[in-house]
Formats: C-alpha cells, structure tokens, sequence
C-alpha cells in the first residue's frame, strides 16, 4: 500500500533515497535531543531521522499518510525495540497545533520536505517560537529558499528575508529538480538550514521592528520618507538619509537601526 498524493496537501513525494539522506543531514545535531519533522508522508526523511540519535516527532495532516505510518514505522519500531519515547507521530495540522504547550521547555529541531503551500507560515510560525528552535532545514519551493536566504541589494530580497535573518543566520545548501518526486512539482526546489543566532532578540521594539519592515516592503519601490508615512515620522527624522533609501537596499542591522529612530520619534 502507497499513499496516494493528494494535491491540495502540496504532497511530492520525494523518490530519491540519497537526496532525502543529504536532507535529513542537513541538520547539524547540535543543542537538542528532539526533532521534528513536518509533514513526513510515507517517511522518507523519517527512516533517516530515526538512524540519529534523537527523539523523532512527526507531525502529519494526512490520515492515509499517518495510517501508513503506524503501518509501515510503527511495526518497524517495535521490531528495534525502539521505545515510544523515542519516535511519535501525531495526526495534525502544524500550523494549528498548540506549539506553546508542544514545546514547553523543550529545544526542537525542525525539519522536513514542506508542503510548498504554506511554507512561508511555517517560517513565521518558527520565527514567533525561536527561543524553542535552534535549528530549522528541509525543503521549499526554490525561489521561496532563495527569498529567505537573499541579502539585501536584490529584487527577491524581501519580508521574510529580513525577518529570518534577524533571528537566525541561513545558509542555502542545494538545489532539487522536479524529476525527483512523485508527482514532480512544476518548479524546483531548494533545501536551506536555518541556525538559530546566539542573540535572538533584538535591541528594539520587537513589534514596532516587524511593523517597520512589513510597513516599507509593502512599497518596496517608494523611498522609506514615503512608505512610512503612516508611522507620522516628524520632519526632522525625514530628514535623516536613510529615509531617502528603498527598503531593498537595507541590511538586516540597518533595519533594526531605522527601527531605533522610529520609537525615539514616536515616543
Ligand atoms: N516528507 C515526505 C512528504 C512531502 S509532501 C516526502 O519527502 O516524501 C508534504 C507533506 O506535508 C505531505 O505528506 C502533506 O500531507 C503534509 N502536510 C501538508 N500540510 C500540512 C500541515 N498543515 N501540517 C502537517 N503536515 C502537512
């Protein structure tokens, strides 16, 4: 028994073995004994996961997929002698999950070969939950790893790039072609690693941080005086020259900077 992909789950199962071990080794082990890997199929990054020395938690929207699971893992595990503890699969929705009461104390790895549908949110969902994520890899849409890795000074560089790296440092490690799933996908695909920084909090206003940057991308062509003008900058602060730039020509730490400006200015 296979499972059968079901589009409006973003479900491409990926058929090559060496390609789904050079993602499960993406991660790098360290400062964690947990890992979690989303949307897991039929396993295939899973049966490479179990092989580290890590308690493994699958978190999976699919019944057949998880059925499939219970079937083929499941039976696998007991034969080990693997103890509960050390593999769970849970039936359920990442995105709607309890993470807070998920994570506790916990310190997680993420990993998987995400549904491309709602790869963004995970990414927001990981950033919101990254004093529990020291690490996060696997698989996207090629230009949507592209947009999270990009440095500014380029036309894909963007809100999610700017809020990723805030918090983490990220490296793009390979690319994959469509012929290496069932069903290919139409476009290519790129696997990253995210790696939590040492310092993930910021030196400002978190909140006013985020509202800064979504704030000047969403007129990512208008100088930063004009997209921002909502924030009611004084005229004095317009002045300042970084309000003459475009928000794409902004590095990471110039954003937390303009970031400073703005609560001195509006408090
Ligand atoms: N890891 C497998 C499958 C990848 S396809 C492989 O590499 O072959 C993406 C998987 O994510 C599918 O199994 C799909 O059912 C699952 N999925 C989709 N939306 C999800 C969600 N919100 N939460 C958890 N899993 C989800």
């Amino acid at each position: 028994m296979t499972v059968r992909a079901k589009k409006h789950l973003g479900q491409h199962f990926l058929t090559n073995e060496s390609i789904a071990k050079d993602i499960s080794d993406s991660l790098t082990n360290i400062g964690y004994d947990t890992i979690l890997e989303i949307g897991p199929g039929m396993g295939m990054l899973t049966k490479y996961l179990l092989e580290k020395n890590k308690k493994i938690i699958v978190m999976e929207i699919d019944r057949d997929s998880v059925v499939y699971l219970k079937t083929n893992f499941k039976k696998e595990q007991l034969n080990l002698g693997l103890s509960d503890d050390r593999f769970n699969i849970i039936e359920g929705d990442f995105l709607k999950y309890d993470l807070s009461s998920f994570f506790k104390n916990k310190q997680v790895a993420i990993i998987g070969n995400y549904p491309y549908n709602i790869s963004s949110q995970i990414i927001f969902k990981a950033i919101e939950y990254r004093a529990y994520i020291p690490e996060l890899s696997g698989m996207f849409q090629k230009e949507v790893a592209q947009r999270i890795a990009e440095k500014e000074g380029s036309k894909t560089y963007g809100i999610i790039s700017v809020l990723t790296q805030a918090f983490f440092n990220v490296e793009y490690l390979f690319t994959v072609p469509p012929s290496e799933f069932n069903p290919p996908p139409k476009v290519d695909s790129g696997v990253i690693r995210l790696t939590r920084k040492e310092v993930f909090s910021l030196s400002v206003d978190e909140n006013l941080f985020f509202r800064v940057v979504k704030t000047a991308f969403n007129q990512r062509r208008k100088m930063l005086r004009t997209s921002l003008k909502s924030m009611n900058l004084s005229d004095t602060l317009k002045e300042d020259v970084i309000f003459a730039m475009r928000p794409e020509q902004l590095s990471v730490n110039e954003f937390i900077k303009l970031t400073h400006k703005i609560a001195k200015n509006v408090i």
